[in-house]
């Protein structure tokens, strides 16, 4: 068994982003400027995106989405239980109307489906969810958006970079909120960036800073008028060029950890593949995952134990953990807000009972990854039934 403990999901920070961040910070301008820009400019060429703004964290771009395809009160947005509850709240930011449906039972995204059956009058959007970097069957959604009149706002903090039918998510002219969260695939410590069509990438631009018709660093460049008009009362989202300065190492480095992440999840499918008591993630044939999240299900009708006393024999055995996510349905807020029961979706729920993180980033040894598979292995052979 291991020594040490096995932390779920650690930072990769090279000596470049180190070096880049103290050249920022021995520089004049720390705060959203050159490295922003440098980085918006890489990221949008990465993706092949037309248009994208930099922010100081994926809930701040969905917010800034939803306040710049217009919806407030009255409105009804539709999105998935399985998610971190920064979607929904954005929702609520907004004085929108969050509407569930349920998920489907391969993937624990969104059914388009579901999504039919709930669209009503009031509906203005749908917000998908990206689940783990596998990415949302979106042509049966921008089918039915399409014939509804609805805008699809994408959740893409786990999707940076995965691919539908070949091209990635967030280069299309749906807005796409990416998050560089400490644990994300590329991180900025916290941050995020909106992609979308340069129509609403230059309004989220002005909404994502007080509103301002200009922002500071054209401002105190040289040529720089100190005039400018507010808009709109925006909101404080910029992202720093310290946060920049991370991003720019991260994304090109991007290819390498994603290698890394696929051959992990090799060696975990190829270990529990023949395993009757686990379940393992899916990749559907028209996507690339980007393996944001290794999420295992467990059988749990073929174990003497449960989902939780199985992530303590992992925590024994030194292996962190997690669960992705606790259904939005079942936090006290919304539960009471809106009477949603435990029951009202029943793959959500039956899903999220069973079902745990593995370790999975670059970070990770060979070892590393065998320690996991060992103790997983461990504990399916003593709670079998
Ligand atoms: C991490 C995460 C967010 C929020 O990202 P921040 O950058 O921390 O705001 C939103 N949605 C999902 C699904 C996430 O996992």
């Amino acid at each position: 068994m291991r020594t040490d403990f096995l932390t779920f999901s650690p930072p990769l920070i090279g000596e470049e982003e180190i070096r880049e961040v103290v050249d920022t910070l021995h520089s004049n301008w720390i705060t959203t400027g050159p490295k922003s820009r440098q980085f918006e400019v890489e990221f949008a060429s990465f993706l092949g995106c037309s248009a994208c703004v930099s922010v100081n964290s994926c809930t701040a771009a969905l917010h800034t989405a939803l306040v710049a395809s217009g919806i407030g009160p009255g409105d009804e947005v539709i999105t998935t239980p399985i998610t971190f509850v920064a979607s929904v709240n954005v929702i609520e930011h907004v004085g929108a109307k969050p509407v569930l449906v349920d998920v489907e039972p391969d993937t624990l995204n969104i059914d388009p489906r579901q999504i039919e059956r709930a669209i009503a009058p009031q509906t203005r959007a749908v917000l998908p969810v990206h689940f783990a970097g596998h990415p949302v069957d979106l042509d049966p959604i921008e089918e039915l958006a399409q014939n509804h009149g609805v805008s699809i706002i994408e959740d893409a903090a786990h999707a940076f970079p995965s691919k539908y039918h070949g091209r990635f998510i967030g280069s299309g002219k749906n807005p796409a909120a990416f998050s560089f969260y400490a644990t994300k695939n590329l991180t900025t410590a916290e941050g995020g960036m909106l992609t979308g069509t340069p129509d609403l990438i230059d309004r989220a631009r002005v909404i994502s800073l007080h509103g301002m018709s200009k922002d500071a660093w054209k401002r105190y460049d040289k040529g720089g008028s100190w005039y400018y008009e507010v808009l709109y009362p925006g909101f404080k989202y910029n992202m720093t060029d310290i946060q920049a300065s991370l991003g720019l190492h991260q994304i090109r480095k991007i290819e390498r950890f994603q290698s890394r992440r696929r051959q992990i999840v090799q060696m975990y499918n190829s270990a529990f593949g023949e395993e009757e008591t686990l379940e393992l993630p899916v990749e559907r044939r028209e996507v690339e995952h980007a393996w944001h999240l290794y999420v295992l299900r467990l059988r749990t009708e073929t174990l003497r134990i449960s989902r939780d006393q199985f992530i303590e024999e992992l925590q024994l055995r030194k292996i962190g953990s997690s669960v992705h996510f606790i259904p939005v349905h079942l936090h006290p807020y919304y539960r009471d807000k809106y009477g949603w029961k435990t029951q009202d979706f029943p793959v959500a729920y039956a899903n999220y009972q069973r079902m745990l993180s593995l370790p999975l980033n670059p970070r990770l040894t060979d070892q590393d990854v065998a320690d996991v598979i060992e103790a997983v292995l461990d504990i399916v052979e003593m709670y079998r039934l």
